[in-house]
């Protein structure tokens, strides 16, 4: 069997990887270089604490990788098991965190609900104040999405993955409802070439509703522009502080090494509907930056007068209307795993075996994924994370 892997972002590496384990003639294109667009703009999050049963299982199916990455891939990814903490200030949110942490525990997460107070255990510059509750997953982290991509990508191709970068799929091509072959151009080329292949698999992240166009089905994914801020605080975020998320205002923060931090956050409900992933703006806006500051401070101590904004950069979630992949066989032959919001790199390794599986077999043993089937939406069957930043 032949299969196009579309896109060489940490998801399309790891499916390219996945399928080189099934007897499957593996060629993954990128337009760009490898894991040049969201992927190394990533804050490198990985955590189990979501409130839909299906993100909790490509969480803990990921993390099983992302535990043994170095022995797996000899590559080491820079894992730090720092936790993430999960504030909430209403009653409401309180609850909500209630029923997360019991359905994680139930499916294997080391989740637990702690009061404000304890957290400050974990982050002692929180103040806990404005909390009336607090969630902490001592085996959530973060990683370095760069030496992920390197990691899958020589494995790939040592497994006899060709990885063709600055080449774009410009076409699909259908017998009936089956796709059956793409169109390819190499960046310089004056004309596309086209291949015959069995599967296509679509991981072009924010891209990929242009990708499924061309094989003419509408998938409901959108590019969304979000910023990160690399700061020198004032006092530093100790090195063992959690990703610490307010989840009602959205902001977050984490300590990176030497004292500086990264802040994050989407404030303001306005996102662009018509954002163009090939011409969006990639520097940080200094007045978002300096409101992600003022937002962290407001609940911490780290973020005090003398808090220095280094630099920072945009990059894009790719966003369906529920904050929930799609993950599916859309029309024979074409395999979508794209549309990951802000969790595509933490659940690449889980999401590319099921876009492997669903290649080979047409179906997976690795969980359930009828919930993440692309015609929900229409179905009026969408999922609710609720806890996204
Ligand atoms: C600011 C920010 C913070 C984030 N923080 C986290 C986090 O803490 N944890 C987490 O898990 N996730 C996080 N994410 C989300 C994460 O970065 C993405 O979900 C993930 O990188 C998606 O990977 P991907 O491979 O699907 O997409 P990408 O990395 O975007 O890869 C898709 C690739 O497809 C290629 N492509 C597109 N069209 C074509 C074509 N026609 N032909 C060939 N190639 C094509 C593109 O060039 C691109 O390289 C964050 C994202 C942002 C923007």
């Amino acid at each position: 069997m032949d299969a196009l892997v579309v896109g060489g972002g940490v998801v399309g590496l790891s499916a390219a990887y996945a399928l080189s384990d099934r007897d499957v003639n593996v060629t993954l294109v990128e337009k760009g270089s490898l894991g040049n667009a969201s992927t190394a703009r990533s804050a490198g999050g990985i955590r189990s604490q979501f409130s839909t049963r299906v993100n909790v299982e490509l969480s803990l199916a990921s993390k099983e990788v992302w535990n043994s990455f170095e022995e797996r891939f000899g590559v080491d990814i820079g894992l730090r098991k720092n936790g993430y903490l999960f504030l909430a200030r209403s009653e409401a949110t309180a609850e909500r965190f209630r029923e997360n942490v019991e359905m994680q525990r139930e499916l294997g997460a080391e989740s637990e609900l702690l009061t404000p107070a304890e957290a400050t255990e974990h982050c002692p510059g929180l103040d806990p104040e404005p909390f009336v509750a607090a969630t902490y997953n001592p085996d959530d982290g973060i990683a370095d999405p760069n030496l992920a991509v390197q990691g899958y990508a020589e494995a790939a191709r040592e497994r006899g993955v060709e990885i063709r970068t600055k080449t774009a799929v410009t076409d699909l091509h259908r017998e009936g409802d089956r796709v059956v072959g793409a169109d390819l151009r190499e960046v310089g080329a004056e004309r596309s070439e086209r291949v015959e292949v069995d599967r296509v698999v679509n991981a072009a992240g924010a891209w990929a509703a242009a990708i499924g166009e061309m094989a003419g089905v509408d998938l409901p994914i959108a590019p969304r522009r979000r910023q990160i801020a690399v700061v020198d605080p004032t006092p530093p975020v100790p090195e063992s502080v959690p990703l610490t998320i307010d989840l009602e205002t959205g902001s977050y923060f984490r300590p990176e090494r030497d004292g500086v931090a990264l802040v994050g956050g989407h404030f303001d409900g306005d996102d662009d509907p018509d954002q163009d992933p090939d011409a969006y703006d990639e520097g940080m806006d200094v007045e978002w930056a300096a409101r992600a500051v003022e937002n962290a401070a407001e609940y911490t101590e780290y973020f005090g007068l003398d808090t220095r904004i280094q630099r920072g950069w945009a990059g894009l979630y790719a966003v369906t209307p529920d904050h929930h992949p799609v993950v599916e066989e859309t029309i024979p032959g074409l395999v979508t795993v794209a549309g990951f919001s802000g969790h595509g790199f933490q659940h690449a390794p889980a999401s590319g075996r099921i876009a492997a599986d669903l290649v080979v077999d047409g179906e997976t043993d690795l969980l359930d994924v009828s919930p993440l089937a692309g015609d929900r939406f229409e179905r009026g069957d969408t999922l609710t994370e609720r806890s996204v930043a």
